[in-house]
């Protein structure tokens, strides 16, 4: 088994004195700091002077200062901007500041796997990762509880990486739920795979697909988005919950035994492994990581226009009247999810 650490393994003293930059102070990062300041931590914000979350950091209490000035001031510096600007903010504002024995953390692995960031020898390195949205982050820790996390130390110059590591994710509550122990490379081809190839990727085709198929056939679009795209959540819990079997028990029989019988004939194994295989081999071997890169780079054109697409597909027109109708709408669990 995978070695998994708790409360019990982890010594918040190592925190004990120093002072932890947060960078950024979106989804992760107001959780982050919000929960490494209650459990006692001395934490300021680095953030951009004139962005949208300065004013929101300052009324949570928090002293806001440019990302360099954070960076000098901290021990450890915890980079939680998006993936996509991390590298020049960390060329322009973290680098120059990142003085031996410092302690430089991140929530995904994807600007370290893809060298992207290339830390000075003399840091320490490590991911704590939380396996959750960061409001659930926020909401878990006030409840008294935690999301798991992932640890990994990509660089142990202090002798020190895994006690800072460890106590890090102490303070975000992260090791009440149980710390897993991996590598940034691990994760983040492991991350990168899951959401292309199942989670985002797959299943948004897969709604898609279906609720085209129903609607082409002449059903009506209400009927095929409840039966196809808002039940998937239904489906999706009792799995988190119990398992594939204790969902199957959930379902009627004559769903279990459609699920045996069309799953295949969707979804036909050979071709769909080998196409998942050839996912993975372009996050393995840069090639996927290289097309982002190129993609933000120039002006995301692609992206915003597959998005603009999207969001006017007759499925999510359908959607957005029936949630303005229903209860589900306020539901606190659909809270921006991602990775
Ligand atoms: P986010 O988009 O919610 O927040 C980004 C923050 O960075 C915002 O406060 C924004 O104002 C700030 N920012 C953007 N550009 C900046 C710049 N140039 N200088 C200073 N600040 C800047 O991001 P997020 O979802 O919290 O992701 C942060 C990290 O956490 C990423 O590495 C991500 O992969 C990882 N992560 C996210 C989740 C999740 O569910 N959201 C889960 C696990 C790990
Ligand atoms: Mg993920």
């Amino acid at each position: 088994m995978t070695k998994m650490y708790y409360e019990n393994d982890c010594d918040l003293t190592f925190l004990k004195g120093k002072t932890v930059a947060v960078i950024g102070y979106g989804s992760q990062g107001h959780a982050h700091a919000l929960n490494l300041r209650d459990s006692g931590c001395t934490v300021v914000v680095g953030l951009r002077k004139n962005g949208k979350s300065w004013p929101v950091a300052e009324k949570d209490g928090f002293k806001v200062m440019t990302v360099a000035e954070a960076t000098q001031r901290a021990d450890v510096v915890m980079v939680l901007v998006n993936d996509e600007v991390q590298s020049d903010l960390y060329k322009r504002e973290i680098e120059p500041y990142l003085t031996a024995g410092k302690a430089l953390a991140f929530a995904h692995g994807f600007n370290i796997r893809y060298k992207q960031i290339v830390p000075p020898a003399d840091v320490d390195v490590f991911m704590a990762a939380p396996k959750g949205p960061g409001h659930t982050v926020r909401s878990q820790f006030v409840a008294g509880k935690g999301v798991p996390c992932l640890v990994a130390v990509e660089q142990d110059a202090t002798g020190h990486a895994y006690d800072t590591a460890l106590a890090y994710i102490a303070g975000i509550g992260g090791a009440r739920a149980g710390v897993l122990e991996t590598t940034m490379n691990q994760e983040t081809e492991t991350d990168l795979f899951g959401e292309q190839a199942v989670l985002c990727g797959g299943v948004v085709d897969l709604m898609r697909m279906g609720f085209e198929t129903l609607v082409e056939a002449g059903y009506d679009p209400v009927n095929a988005y409840f039966e196809c795209i808002h039940e998937m959540k239904l489906i999706v819990d009792l799995i988190n919950k119990g398992g594939i079997s204790a969902m199957n028990y959930s379902i009627s029989d004559t769903a279990e035994f459609g699920e045996y019988v069309s799953g295949p004939r969707v979804l036909p194994e050979k071709e769909t492994k080998e196409n998942m295989k050839a996912v993975l081999k372009d996050i393995q071997d840069g090639t996927f990581a290289g097309k982002w890169i190129s993609e933000n780079k120039n002006g995301r054109c692609f992206f915003n226009s597959k998005r603009e697409q999207l969001a006017k597909h007759p499925m999510e027109v359908v959607g957005k009247q029936l949630r303005e109708q229903m209860l589900w709408k306020n539901d606190s669990d659909l809270d921006n999810a991602s990775n």
